[in-house]
C-alpha cells in the first residue's frame, strides 16, 4: 500500500521509535501518547481494519495479541494494560492500517468509556 502511513513506517520511509519487530509484526511508540506507556502493534502486511479481516489473518492477529503482554511489561506496564483496536468510522479509526493501541503505565488507565446513562 504505497500511500499508507503505517506501511511507510514498515518500509522505513517514515521514522518511528520501534519497540519490537519480527517478520510479521511491528511495534512502535505512539507519536502522541495518551498514557505513560502507549505503543502500537501492527501487522507488517497491510490490513485495513479489524472490519476487513478474514480467517486467513487469524495467525498474525493472534501473534500480535500474544506479543502485547510481553511488550507491555517490558515498556513499564507489568500489572496490566489496555488493548484498543479502533475500527472504522464508528470506532474512530484514523489510520486505515490495522493497529492495536497498548496503553498503560504505573497508574490505572481509567474507566473504559463513559456510560450512556448513570447507573442507579
Ligand atoms: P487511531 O485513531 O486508532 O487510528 O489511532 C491512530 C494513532 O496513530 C494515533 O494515536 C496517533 O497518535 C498515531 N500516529 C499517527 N501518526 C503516527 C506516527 N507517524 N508515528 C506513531 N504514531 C502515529
Ligand atoms: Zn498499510
Amino acid at each position: 500500500m504505497g500511500n499508507c502511513l503505517f506501511c511507510k513506517i514498515v518500509r522505513g520511509e517514515i521514522p518511528a521509535r520501534k519497540v519490537f519487530e519480527d517478520d510479521e509484526i511491528l511495534a512502535f511508540h505512539d507519536i502522541n501518547p495518551a498514557r505513560p506507556v502507549h505503543f502500537l502493534i501492527i501487522p507488517k502486511r497491510h490490513i485495513a481494519s479489524l472490519a476487513t479481516v478474514t480467517d486467513a489473518d487469524a495467525p498474525v492477529l493472534g501473534h500480535l495479541l500474544a506479543a502485547a503482554s510481553r511488550l507491555a511489561s517490558e515498556q513499564g506496564s507489568p500489572d496490566g494494560f489496555r488493548v484498543i483496536i479502533n475500527t472504522g468510522r464508528i470506532g474512530h479509526q484514523e489510520v486505515p492500517h490495522l493497529h492495536a493501541h497498548i496503553v498503560g503505565g504505573p497508574e490505572p488507565v481509567g474507566p473504559m468509556l463513559k456510560r450512556i446513562a448513570p447507573t442507579a
